[in-house]
C-alpha cells in the first residue's frame, strides 16, 4: 500500500490508540488509504471547498480528503477515543482540520463552515438515512451543500437511486431525485472494512440541482409521498384518502389512474399531483 501522507498506517493508529470497533456506534473502518483517497476523489475538486465529514473514526477518509487537497475539513465524531488520532492528523495538516466531539444529529456544523461546502462521509449506518433526509429537506433550496459523497449499505444506496417500478423505489428516491442528481459511483465488498459488515456498501454522489427537477411545494410533496408509500400496496385512491377528499379527481386530472400503486408513479407525476393540492 503506497503512502498518501507521512502519518502512520491506520492499523498502527488503531493499535496505538486502542480503537477496537464499537458496534453500537456503527464502526466499520476503512483502513486502505488508497481506497479512502479514491472515495475523496469522487467528491470532485475540493481545493476551493470546506468539507463536512461525519464520523471520521480513526481518520482514513479524513486523510484521503486532506491529501486530495480539501481546503478545510470539519469532522464531527461522537467517539472521544478517536480524538487523539484525529489530533495527529490536524497537526500534519496545519489549519485545515477542525474536529468536533459530538453527535452529528445535534451539532450545527454551519457556524464552522465557509461556502462552498461539500459533504463526504462513511456514515454510521444507524443515522445515515436520517442525516440524508435532513440534508435533502431544508426549508430553502439550494441547500448549504454543493454535493454529498456518502457511503451507505448497498440496499440504502439502491433506494436513493431507484426508478419507478422497482422494489427499492420509494420516499427516499423521490426526495433525493427531486432536487439532486444522484448516482452510485463506487461499490465496496464487506472485506473493504474492518471489521467487515454483513452486507456490501456503495458510495452515492448527490449533486444539488440549482432548482428542483419539477416545481412543487416541498411540504405538500413530502406529505403526498409519505402517505402514498406508507401504504405502498394499496391503490392510490385509498392510500391518499386522507390527503384530500376529492383525491380521485385530482389523480385523474394529472393522468394517474386512482387504482395505481405508488411504486408505479414517477417523480414528475407526484410533483403534478402536489401542485393540484396547492391550489385547494
Ligand atoms: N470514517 C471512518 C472510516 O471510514 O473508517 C469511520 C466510519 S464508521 C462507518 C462511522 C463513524 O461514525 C464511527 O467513527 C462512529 O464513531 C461515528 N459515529 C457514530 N454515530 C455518530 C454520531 N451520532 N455522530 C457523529 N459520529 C458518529
Amino acid at each position: 500500500m503506497s503512502a498518501i501522507d507521512t502519518l502512520p498506517p491506520l492499523r498502527q493508529v488503531i493499535a496505538d490508540h486502542g480503537l477496537s470497533a464499537k458496534k453500537a456506534l456503527g464502526q466499520n473502518f476503512l483502513l486502505d488509504l488508497n481506497l479512502t483517497a479514491k472515495i475523496a476523489r469522487q467528491a470532485g475538486d475540493l481545493s476551493q471547498c470546506d468539507v463536512l465529514e461525519i464520523g471520521p473514526g480513526p481518520g482514513g477518509l479524513t486523510r484521503g480528503l486532506l491529501a486530495e487537497g480539501a481546503r478545510r475539513v470539519l469532522a464531527i465524531e461522537k467517539d472521544e477515543r478517536c480524538l487523539p488520532a484525529l489530533e495527529e492528523i490536524a497537526a500534519a495538516y496545519p489549519g485545515r482540520l477542525q474536529v468536533i466531539n459530538g453527535d452529528a444529529l445535534e451539532v450545527d456544523p454551519l457556524v464552522h463552515l465557509t461556502p462552498p461546502i461539500r459533504v463526504a462521509a462513511n456514515l454510521p449506518y444507524n443515522i445515515g438515512t436520517e442525516l440524508l433526509v435532513r440534508w435533502l429537506t431544508p426549508k430553502d433550496w439550494p441547500p448549504f451543500w454543493q454535493s454529498l459523497t456518502l457511503m451507505f449499505q448497498r440496499e440504502v444506496a439502491e433506494r436513493i437511486v431507484a426508478q419507478p417500478g422497482s422494489k427499492a423505489y420509494g420516499r427516499l428516491a423521490i426526495l433525493a431525485q427531486w432536487r439532486a442528481d444522484a448516482r452510485i459511483v463506487m461499490s465496496l465488498p464487506p472485506e473493504a472494512f474492518t471489521p467487515p459488515p454483513k452486507v456490501s456498501s456503495a458510495v452515492v454522489l448527490l449533486q444539488a440541482r440549482p432548482e428542483p427537477r419539477y416545481p412543487a411545494d416541498a411540504a405538500i410533496l413530502s406529505r403526498v409521498v409519505a402517505a402514498a408509500f406508507n401504504q405502498r400496496r394499496k391503490m392510490l385512491r385509498a392510500a391518499l384518502k386522507g390527503v384530500a377528499p376529492d383525491i380521485e379527481d385530482r389523480l385523474r386530472a394529472v393522468g394517474i389512474a386512482p387504482t395505481e400503486r405508488a411504486e408505479q408513479i414517477g417523480l414528475e407525476q407526484f410533483c403534478a399531483l402536489a401542485r393540484t393540492l396547492e391550489q385547494s
